[in-house]
């Protein structure tokens, strides 16, 4: 039985972790919480024992300083011969790069596979992984990633995985602020919101967004704003990604300005309301002051 050791129980590595034990793996969770361990049975603390013994080393931690942290003072001393490590955590491109080419170094293999799909996808095993690093090493994590995940993309070299999801969650983030402007714009003038939302969820307006996080309470029922606005997404963590995203962009070279506004705006409102679902930015746009007309 393939053993897998489990770093890091929260929002997202709780049901995935019990995924993979209901696929037959032999899990063993860990976390520096005694809250979050209270939380998953059997789970203790990260163990250098436990660690030394898998044939596939998972992360889900909050960001990149955890991993190289863990990697650093754990999994490069004791990690067995040969050992996968999966990083599933969404970090920065260089960071992944890095820690996979000190693991090859190392003997050890390494491929980064951040996801998409939020804590009720992790609980289903229907995430979506975008993953980096070698052939070999994605053919090795297959079976583990199948059993947490319904669309796996390998799209090569380490680091892709991260590029991906920062490319992704910068769409998402860009097209988030549209959809609370649109709206905004559309109360401003007046327009019965019910009306206005079915007319985009037809239209070339139409989005992920528009259809999951219409941020006016009532419209779309199982919508974050119809619930106070609780998470779904927090506001920190699209900041988190966009904050990211930006990264990349510096790195490769590319511009993204509109990406990088909506990382300005996301990570100043996450200040304020960082644990609210990001759709809530919605009444901070309606609550600005009206422009004036020269
Ligand atoms: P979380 O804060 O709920 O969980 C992270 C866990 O890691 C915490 O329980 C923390 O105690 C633990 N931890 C930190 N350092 C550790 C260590 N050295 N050893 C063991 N455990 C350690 O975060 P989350 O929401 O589960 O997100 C995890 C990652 O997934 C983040 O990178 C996040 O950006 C990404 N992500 C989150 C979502 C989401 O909807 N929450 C969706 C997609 C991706």
């Amino acid at each position: 039985m393939t053993k897998i050791a489990f770093f890091g129980l929260g929002t997202m590595g709780g049901p995935m972790a019990r995924v993979l034990r209901q696929a037959g793996f032999g899990l063993t969770g860990m976390d520096v919480s005694a809250d979050i361990r209270n939380s998953f049975e059997d789970a203790i603390e990260p163990s250098e024992a436990v660690l030394a013994q898998a044939d596939v080393i998972v992360t889900m931690l909050p960001e990149g300083k955890h991993v190289t942290q863990l990697h650093e003072t754990l999994v490069h001393k004791s990690a067995k011969p040969g050992a996968l490590l999966i990083d599933c955590s969404t970090i920065d491109v260089d960071t992944a790069r890095d820690l996979a080419f000190k693991a090859e170094a190392l003997g050890l293999a390494m491929i980064d596979a951040p996801v998409s799909g939020g804590p009720a996808g992790a609980a289903a095993g229907t995430l979506s992984f975008m993953v980096g690093g070698a052939d070999d090493a994605f053919d090795r994590a297959r079976p583990v990633l199948n059993a947490m995940g319904s669309k796996i993309t390998h799209f090569g070299e380490p680091g892709t995985g991260q590029a991906a999801k920062a490319s992704h969650n910068m769409i998402c983030g860009i097209t988030a602020m549209a959809v609370m402007e649109g709206f905004a714009l559309a109360d401003a003038m007046g327009l019965d919101l019910e009306k206005f939302y079915a007319l985009c969820a037809g239209a070339a307006a139409q989005s992920w967004t528009l259809e999951n996080r219409c941020p006016i309470p009532g419209v779309v029922p199982d919508a974050p704003a119809s619930n106070n606005f609780d998470p779904g997404f927090a506001v920190r963590l699209m900041a988190k990604d966009l904050r990211l995203a930006q990264a990349a962009a510096a790195t490769s070279g590319q511009p993204t300005p509109f990406g990088a506004e909506a990382a300005k705006a996301f990570s100043a409102f996450a200040e304020a309301s960082g644990d609210r679902d990001f759709s809530a930015f919605y009444t901070t746009l309606r609550a600005l002051p009206a422009q004036t007309q020269d």
